[in-house]
């Protein structure tokens, strides 16, 4: 991000999660994690002992409490060696607002202290195998039976749906099927509730976090689970979306970013014709290209995140920050593999994980076709 629209806070703030990512995590560790598909519990325990899980959960609720930027900025430190690896923060976080914002005093009470202090964690369950783009399709059953809600249904791609202590927010229909946006709640369902089996997917990206097809089967919830009011999840859900949006973009950006400096790292040192790749005018300016594309992808960021932290309707920013930033690290990725040969064909030089999560990013958190047709609509086309 442009280091002069920043306060000298958020630039201090940035250091400090930077050094601790350097030091407490490092680059091997987040390719190690993407290798073996293994979840990162270890770096995971030490962001709860730093205290940062609850960056954006209020100081009232025992959160940190801090700005809208500052939680990026933190997102973009630790999505700087790999998209997937951030996922594992950003999932908890932007899903643990939906309770601070419409949770009940029961549930935040139940939920909020037990998140920061790692205890619970959450994950985001809305896509089915029939409800993709179209998520008012989303047609898993939860039909009122005394103070319980039976859930039949199937869900797909649910991200760290099986990591443990994980509770999943669900998008379910309360309201007849088909009702489209009408009937929808977003429902808190602990992972290991009878009745829910899933199947880990070998995708190929997002292989740390991991995601799942999970299958309910008369699963049994208290009336108590529901976020806000049963009927009201399509709200919910588009408010969640938007915090979503915005941490994926600016994990796509960063991720895009070190894609830039390796890329220029590994020119500089390949020597071939007896000079330094670097020095041949084509790679130069294939560089030059992909660092102009990331910083206009940072400062869409930049600009959707600084609306959103004023209270300002951003959701054409936030597309247009999620569209750019996600092409972008699947473009300079790839142009990164070109520059490095061969090499690029290798875990250990990244930048093929760059370029898979670079795809991955196309699709996930909407897709970039959706996300041009919701700024075509704010544009009133
Ligand atoms: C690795 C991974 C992790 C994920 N994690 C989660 C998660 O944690 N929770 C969750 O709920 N979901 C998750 N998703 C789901 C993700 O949000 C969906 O994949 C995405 O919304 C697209 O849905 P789909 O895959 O069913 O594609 P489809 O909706 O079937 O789309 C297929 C193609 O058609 C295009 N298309 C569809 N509709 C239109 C249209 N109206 N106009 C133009 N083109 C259109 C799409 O852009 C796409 O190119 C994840 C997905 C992946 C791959």
């Amino acid at each position: 991000m442009d280091d002069t629209l920043l306060s000298s806070d958020h630039l201090a703030w940035r250091e400090v999660v930077r050094d601790f990512v350097a030091r407490e995590i490092s680059r091997e560790y987040v390719r190690a994690c993407d290798v073996a598909r293994e979840y990162p519990y270890e770096a995971y325990d030490k962001i709860v002992r730093a205290g940062w899980l609850g960056m954006l959960v209020p100081e009232a609720f025992g959160g940190a409490g801090f700005d809208l930027l500052a939680y990026l900025l933190m997102l973009w430190e630790l999505g700087r060696f790999g998209v997937d690896f951030g996922t594992v923060f950003a999932i908890p976080a932007f899903c643990v607002m939906n309770i601070v914002r419409h949770g009940t005093p029961e549930q935040q009470d139940r939920y909020l202290r037990a998140f920061l202090e790692g205890r619970v964690r959450f994950s985001i369950s809305i896509t089915e195998p029939e409800a993709g783009s179209d998520v008012a399709a989303v047609s898993t059953q939860a039909v009122l039976d005394g103070e319980e809600y039976v859930i039949n249904g199937n869900k797909l791609y649910a991200s760290a749906a099986h990591v443990k202590d994980n509770v999943i927010c669900m998008l379910v229909r309360t309201g007849p099927v088909g009702g489209r946006h009408h009937g929808l709640s977003l429902m808190l369902v602990p992972n290991d509730v009878p009745g829910l089996t899933m199947d880990r997917l070998p995708t190929v990206a997002r292989r740390a976090t991991g995601t799942n097809q999970l299958y309910l089967q008369d699963v049994r919830v208290p009336v108590g689970n529901v976020i806000g009011v049963a009927g009201d999840g399509w709200r919910l859900i588009m408010e969640h979306l938007e915090l979503e949006r915005i941490s994926v973009a600016t994990l796509y950006a960063a991720n895009a970013q070190q894609a830039v400096d390796d890329a220029a790292a590994f020119a500089r040192e390949r020597i071939q014709f007896g000079k330094a790749i670097s020095s041949f005018q084509v790679i130069k300016h294939t560089l030059a290209q992909m660092q102009t594309e990331v910083d206009a992808a940072a400062a869409l960021v930049q600009r959707a995140a600084t609306r959103m932290a004023a209270g300002r309707p951003a959701v054409k920013e936030v597309s247009m920050a999620k569209l750019f930033a996600s092409e972008t690290l699947y473009k300079v990725a790839g142009e990164g593999m070109q520059i490095l040969g061969g090499a690029a064909q290798l875990p250990d030089m990244d930048m093929e994980r760059y370029w898979r999560e670079g795809k991955q990013a196309m699709v996930g958190a909407g897709s970039s076709q959706i996300h041009r047709s919701i700024i075509a609509k704010e544009m009133g086309l």
